[in-house]
């Protein structure tokens, strides 16, 4: 829902820190899901996580979250699959190139991105390719245990 996403982006800034808050709660929680296991978690977890950022964002699960370096946008609703930035095809307007009544998600990326950071003027997109093996898995546990570079992160990956 275009309407959604663009009030995401317009509330860029608290929603980042909800989520940095939320972040250290499940890395607090690491000893926990260790003992229950990951993998078992994983499900709950992803469906958690499609109704929250499913309605916010129109997240599309891709196992690997930029929302907090793309000001809340979600890249992988742009229809090119732009994952490092703007085709080149933005209309005058911010619309997109292939979906005229859409705003580019990364016009609005940019403005989400400003009001996390005011003071970053180059907003740094630049992110590592998308990995298709990763859709549908937990974008929060993986970076916990990104966090605490468990060994069971690279059988996952
Ligand atoms: S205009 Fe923006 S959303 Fe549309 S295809 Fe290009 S990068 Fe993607």
């Amino acid at each position: 829902m275009y309407k959604m996403r663009l009030w995401s982006a317009r509330n860029a800034r608290w929603l980042n820190r909800f989520y940095e808050v939320l972040l250290r709660n499940l890395i607090l929680l690491h000893p926990l899901f260790a003992r229950i296991g990951y993998a078992r978690l994983d499900k709950f977890f992803l469906a958690i996580e499609k109704i929250i950022k499913g309605f916010l964002f129109d997240s599309q699960s891709c196992g690997q979250c930029t929302l907090s370096y793309t000001g809340m946008s979600c890249p992988m609703n742009c229809p090119k699959a732009m994952r490092n930035g703007p085709c080149g095809g933005v209309r005058p307007d911010g619309g997109c190139e292939v979906k005229p009544d859409m705003p580019c998600v990364w016009v609005v990326a940019m403005e989400g991105q400003q009001r996390i950071d005011k003071h970053e003027r180059v907003v740094k997109f630049v992110r590592p390719p998308v990995d298709a093996r990763l859709k549908n898995t937990s974008a929060w546990l993986r970076e916990v245990r990104k966090h605490h570079a468990h060994p069971e992160l690279e059988s996952l990956q």
